[in-house]
């Protein structure tokens, strides 16, 4: 059983492990379906959301970042890092765990690793927002940048949008191939290619997921055709970014939280007052999304505190019925809420 909000000395805690058995047991393609539902209602509520720019500790190989919301009844944050060399050691680019608290009382309702569900929640937003702006019919995405997050994307665009073919290149051949292997018999065809300019060939969706901790040029302006859909991931911190400024001015550009994307998108490098268009107006039905066939749509994915939110919720609603989580000894519960020192002095035995 969950432990109840009202009386909860055990916190239910979904380790990797079980987030693995999640996924599972619910299948991946579902699990992304799900949270585009998920994050998709949380959109339409938007103006319920405390909101804030992530809080973001930076150093010259990375970022630590804490990403809050709540929506009055119920607060959530993220941990999460991200540090490009770290794979130079063996070590992930990105990882994360969550936490959601019951507003009434301030008490933990869950804690649970995020590393996992970054990948599906980034995902499943990206292939949300495509589902509202990239071109009808679109089949075949280009996926550049074959990293940890590479295959999540894969396999959401096919969820959502339909997508049948995938065209993979990374600077390292290495994570082309891994990637190609995790996605084989998985109901895409996968073209391993040897430039991003071949990458691109044929494409209606083009994805960036690359890291590096600097501006750089994943996308020149004479490789983008008119009519596609950039679904621009990777470039996600002040000083980091993945398509050449031009793109930009050519494209109708769909954000999730201005604020926080002028800091850490594409955007940045457009003036402060550049027009953008957030992409639950778009949900909502108050704005525009693609306007006709020819438009270059450009979705600056940075990641926002709600979809971490949303996706945090989806884990706790399938806990019941899965039973995939261990419980954390994590609040102190004495008999009387004010002898917390007595309860330590009979601890003692
Ligand atoms: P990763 O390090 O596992 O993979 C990145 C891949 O990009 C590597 O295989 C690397 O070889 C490749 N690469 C680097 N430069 C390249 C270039 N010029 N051309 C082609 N490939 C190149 O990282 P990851 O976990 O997959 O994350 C990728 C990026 O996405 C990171 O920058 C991360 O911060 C970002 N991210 C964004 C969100 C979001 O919500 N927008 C969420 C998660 C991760």
């Amino acid at each position: 059983m969950i432990p109840s909000p009202s009386k909860q000395a055990y916190v239910p805690f979904v380790s990797v492990a079980n987030m693995m058995k999640l996924v599972h047991a619910l299948g991946i393609e579902r699990v992304l379906r799900d949270l585009v539902e998920e994050i998709e209602a949380d959109f339409l509520r938007w103006g319920e959301f405390d909101k804030t720019p992530r809080i973001a500790s930076h150093s010259d190989v990375g970022v630590i970042e804490l990403m809050p919301t709540s929506d009055g009844e119920t607060y959530g944050f993220k941990y999460v890092n991200g540090h490009p060399s770290n794979t130079k050691a063996g070590l992930q680019t990105v990882t994360a765990f969550g936490l959601l608290a019951d507003v009434a009382t301030g008490y933990p309702l869950l804690l649970s690793e995020m590393t996992i569900l970054t990948a599906l929640r980034t995902a499943a937003t990206s292939a949300m927002a495509a589902k509202w702006l990239a071109p009808k019919g679109a089949t075949t995405m280009a996926l550049i940048g074959n990293g940890a997050q590479a295959e999540f994307q894969a396999l959401g665009f096919k969820a959502v949008c339909g997508i049948t073919d995938v065209r993979l290149y990374d600077i390292d051949s290495e994570a082309t191939r891994k990637c190609s292997a995790n996605l084989a018999g998985r109901g895409l065809r996968v073209h391993a290619c040897a430039t991003a300019q071949e990458a691109i060939m044929g494409a209606q969706i083009i994805t960036t997921v690359t890291a590096d901790k600097l501006y750089a040029t994943i996308l020149t302006d004479n490789m983008v055709g008119e009519g596609v859909h950039i679904n621009a991931v990777g470039g996600d911190c002040p000083g980091k970014t993945e398509l050449h400024r031009d793109i930009l001015l050519r494209s109708g550009i769909f954000v999730e939280y201005p604020p926080q994307t002028r800091i850490e998108g594409e955007i940045q490098q457009l003036d402060a007052d550049y027009p953008v268009t957030e992409l639950w107006q778009v949900i909502a039905g108050h704005a525009t999304g693609r306007r006709d066939a020819k438009q270059i749509t450009l979705f600056d994915s940075v990641g926002f505190a709600i979809e971490d939110f949303s996706a945090l919720r989806y884990v706790r609603s399938k806990l019941q019925e899965t039973g995939f989580f261990d419980t954390l000894d994590m609040i102190a519960d004495p008999d009387d809420p004010r002898d917390l020192f007595g309860m330590l002095l009979r601890s003692q035995g």
